[in-house]
């Protein structure tokens, strides 16, 4: 059914000694039993200070399939998956995770899906969340719904990095410029003909994430700054309507002042209130004037994206 497609599967992995054997062995099977004409695992050690990159060396050893992308520090999940996309030699390549909360059993079900429907990416929605913290999921909950009303393309909803994408799809991956890369929203921005494909999110089985709130705030702000513009037009909006408000207070003191009740000392609490408010409208939109202008730096600057410390197989 399979013996036409080269399969490129791509694991970035940080720490993740305690159950990359395990997720190997399940790869390894799934793809055994699905006979593609050929395969490949491209582990992407994201500068694990654990026995990560022991392990995977020695399954390596064994077997020239599997390839080792080894940075030389800890670069981030999404430059990790980028060094997947841009050494992959597949006809289609499959992001997963390595902590085996999104089940490699269903590769056959997303290659099928991909042959029958002639799509070019099969993206995995969750439909539950398991062992995930409530916090965990209604922040990624409105963090999706919210990038959806903003950003001029639209994104779906509940989905991560776990998707299959075909060769056309990854040689105009390899064209994006950006360093600092949103890869799903890319994905779903470079448009094709996607197709969902619903699963339940397993709990992570050994191991802890790898994901704490400072790099979850990280990605989303990337995902934010870089796909909408629309927080610059809110700050042109509260602009003007600052200015309306701070007309009407003047004509209002103009008003009480030449109607005969001169009272100036509840005139100076006012002023006060309305320096502070606005100046703190002033500040708000000053910082996301500073998020872009951060992330024209950073594109500006043309730093490598990684730095590969050394490629095995
Ligand atoms: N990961 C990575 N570099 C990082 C953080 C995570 O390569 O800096 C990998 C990690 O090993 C895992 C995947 O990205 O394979 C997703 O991370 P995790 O499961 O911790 O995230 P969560 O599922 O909690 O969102
Ligand atoms: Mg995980």
């Amino acid at each position: 059914m399979f013996s036409k497609l080269r399969v490129s599967v791509i694991i970035p992995c940080y720490n993740e000694e305690e159950i990359i054997e395990k997720t190997h062995v399940r790869v390894k099977n799934v793809l055994e039993n699905c006979k593609p004409k050929s395969y490949e695992i491209i582990y992407i050690n994201d500068g694990s200070y654990d026995k990560t990159l022991d392990i995977l060396e020695k399954i390596a050893e064994q077997d020239q399939r599997v390839k080792i992308i080894s940075f030389s520090r800890n670069f981030g999940h999404q430059p990790a998956v980028s060094a997947g996309i841009n050494f992959c030699k597949g006809d289609i390549a499959i992001i997963i995770d390595a902590d085996l909360q999104d089940p490699p059993e269903l590769f056959p079900e997303l290659m099928k899906k991909y042959q029958q429907e002639k799509s070019n990416v099969v993206y995995c929605v969750r439909k539950e969340r398991k062992g995930e913290s409530f916090f965990k999921k209604i922040t990624a909950k409105l963090f999706y719904r919210m990038i959806n009303n903003l950003s001029e393309t639209s994104f779906p909803v509940d989905t991560g990095d776990f998707r299959l994408i075909d060769r056309k799809v990854i040689e105009e991956f390899k064209k994006f410029k950006e360093k600092n890369k949103y890869i799903r929203g890319l994905i779903s921005w470079l448009g094709f003909k996607q197709v969902p494909f619903y699963y339940e999110r397993e709990k992570r089985t050994a191991g802890e994430t790898k994901y704490p709130l400072k790099k979850m705030i990280r990605l989303a702000l990337t995902g934010l700054t870089y796909f909408t513009k629309k927080p610059l037009i809110f700050a042109i909006n509260f602009g003007v309507i600052s200015i309306i408000i701070g007309l009407l207070f003047t004509l209002y003191a103009f008003i009480s002042k030449f109607s005969s009740q001169i009272n100036t000392f509840p005139g100076w609490v006012s002023i006060i209130i309305i320096i502070l408010f606005f100046g703190g409208f002033q500040l708000l939109f000053i910082g996301i004037i500073g998020i872009y202008l951060g992330n024209l730096f950073d594109e500006i600057k043309e730093r490598p994206e990684y730095i590969v410390d050394k490629i095995i197989n």
